[in-house]
């Protein structure tokens, strides 16, 4: 039996605008992947939601007078719009503010990490703001990074270095909200989770040493190299003093009471990854299915593969954080609990595939300095297909990279040379000379065709698993290559003139390419695949293996050709450069 596959998302910040550099990160890399598997007959899941409960939101929400839920509310239906609009196929997203079930299974995760001995009540001193009486949590704290130097360092993490911060440690440490406020370090304490016993911990050993076997070199260098064996792994606070997240709980496992927690609520990186689990529990909720097929495993089976698509921003939480949080929920004892019970675990991820930063013309993205393409009117304008190919092929999979417009251009024009034009060419002809059926293929074989498409798509294949969706968006174009190629090199068009039967012998090989074409492009372009198979007359394709491709028989009707991907005139990028910078080009 193969194993079931489940896949997540980022969960995004309810507060953030979602940009084409999320999208290229964590969404689109995830689709593609999940697109692919659902294509092939794999058992997967798809799970995401937004993250809810970050000091992000309460800043913002704070700054317009919203309530909490309502504005995390909006954020979730912006998120929600962005990616149905680019064609992200979640099967469930969901909010981490829902009280059922996220906020009862991240305080069992809180007992349970208690009670294997991994938390720990720290006094430390924290940064108190005597104009509002309270205590500041991280982010609303900013200063210089004490890593790098960093100016503008935020409580919890530099934006610059990518360190992981203490707030209280900051130089020259302000008030986010109030630059007047004068900060005062005041004792106070915090539950931290003590990671120190990370890699050495029997149940993450193992696990840590294939993990880091599959992780991308980007991925894999963060995590071993600058985290566990370079700075090493400290303890970190998972709790805050907070009017907005999921409270800490007041009595432990075995019923004590746990003191003094009254205003106290789990810090956010400790509950946000805890949604991909609830998310999927609403999910089996939902469609009468069970969550724990792919969270649970028992001693000795392999589990579901539990891969993880991120931004870079997030690898160490991912990597790291959440699954120790994972493994240490491991009690024993008779308790009525959610979680693994004896002889099980919860699964650890096989993958965490994470994209680094997309840029936009040489520079980060921002809403404020009108440095950005507004996603909505955009995909509107270029329509979804053609804007999901680009942003593939210009994904930033092993280093930052950039949406160029001209780029974009060119790879659209390319698509529709290679891709479109290819098409319709060939179907074209066979309407015209042909009544629009498959011509006789003769004493003609199929080896060429089946070859190049059994190369493309073991290649295709290969590249998606091992994350490489560049690559695997290069097979699908060159799939399109070699079909042109062949049509180079048979000549069906001069062919006609001279020996009717070895044209049409000519076109029902290249016709075989057309199926296999619509089959590549399922993950990528989905629409585009479709279309393919509407003018081929095919019905939608069941989920199966690719291989061997479907073959058009002698004799099959075809449907009617029509353009499958435009070219983009030369003056509608002049325009979108000139709207970008705000003065015509050079
Ligand atoms: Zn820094």
């Amino acid at each position: 039996m193969t194993r079931p596959i489940l896949v997540t998302s980022a969960l995004p910040y309810a507060n953030g605008q979602p940009h084409f550099g999320h999208l290229v990160g964590a969404y689109l890399p995830a689709d593609v992947f999940v697109r692919y598997h659902r294509m092939i007959g794999s058992d997967v899941l798809y799970i995401c939601g937004t993250d809810d409960h970050g000091v992000a939101n309460t800043l913002a929400a704070e700054k317009e007078g919203v309530p909490y839920r309502e504005f995390v509310q909006r954020g979730w239906d912006v998120w929600n719009d962005v990616c149905g609009q680019l064609g992200i196929s979640f099967d469930n997203f969901s909010q981490t503010c829902r009280e059922v079930p996220h906020y009862a299974l991240a305080q069992e995760f809180f007992l349970r990490c208690k009670k294997s001995g991994h938390i720990v009540r720290r006094d430390i001193e924290q940064l108190y703001s005597p104009k509002t009486n309270r205590f500041l949590a991280d982010r609303y704290v900013v200063g210089e990074c004490y890593v790098c130097g960093h100016d503008d360092a935020r409580g919890d993490e530099c934006p610059k270095c990518g360190s992981w911060l203490e707030a209280n440690r900051l130089k020259n440490p302000r008030s986010r909200t109030d630059p007047e406020d004068k900060l005062e370090l005041r004792a106070a304490w915090q539950f931290e989770l003590d990671l120190k016993p990370f890699s050495e911990d029997p149940l993450v050993k193992p696990w840590l040493t294939e993990f880091r076997k599959g992780l991308k070199t980007n991925v894999s260098k963060f995590v071993f190299e600058k985290m566990i064996e370079g700075e090493g792994l400290e303890s970190r606070p998972i709790t805050r003093d907070l009017p907005w997240g999921v409270p800490v709980p007041n009595v432990d496992l075995d019923g004590q009471p746990i003191e003094d927690v009254d205003g106290k609520v789990l810090y956010v990186w400790f509950d946000a990854p805890i949604g991909y689990i609830s998310s999927t529990m609403e999910w089996a909720e939902r469609e009468n299915k069970d969550w724990r097929r792919y969270w649970i495993r028992k001693d000795g089976e392999d589990g579901a593969r539990l891969v993880h698509f991120i931004g870079k921003d997030n690898i160490a939480f991912h990597c790291i954080v959440f699954p120790s949080m994972l493994a240490w929920q491991q009690v024993d004892g008779d308790y009525s609990l959610t979680g693994p019970g004896k002889g099980e675990q919860y699964v650890l991820p096989e993958n965490v595939p994470a994209n680094e930063f997309f840029n936009l013309e040489g520079k980060k993205f921002s809403k404020s300095d009108q440095w950005t393409i507004d996603i909505g009117p955009f995909i509107e304008k270029y329509g979804v297909d053609r804007t999901r190919y680009y942003l593939i092929a210009a994904m930033p999979e092993t280093s930052d990279s950039d949406f160029i417009w001209r780029d974009f251009k060119a790879r659209n024009d390319k698509l529709a040379n290679a891709f479109g034009n290819f098409a319709s060419r060939i179907l074209k002809f066979v309407a015209k000379h042909f009544d629009n059926r498959v011509p006789a293929l003769g004493s003609e074989t199929l080896d060429r065709v089946t070859n190049e498409v059994r190369t493309r798509t073991e290649a295709m294949a290969r590249a998606i698993e091992e994350y490489r969706f560049r690559n695997a968006l290069d097979e699908f174009l060159g799939l399109a290559e070699d079909g042109n190629q062949f049509l180079q090199d048979t000549q069906p068009w001069q062919l006609r003139k001279t020996d009717l039967a070895a044209c049409g012998a000519a076109l029902h090989q290249a016709l075989q390419y057309l199926p296999a074409l619509s089959a590549l492009a399922q993950p990528f372009v989905p629409g585009l695949a479709a279309s393919l198979r509407t003018q081929l007359n095919l019905a939608p394709r069941g989920a199966g293996p690719l291989l061997p491709s479907e073959r058009l028989a002698e004799g099959h009707a075809l449907g009617e050709a029509s353009v499958l991907v435009a070219k983009i005139p030369d003056e509608v990028i002049a325009s979108e450069l000139e709207a970008l910078r705000g003065t015509p080009e050079d």
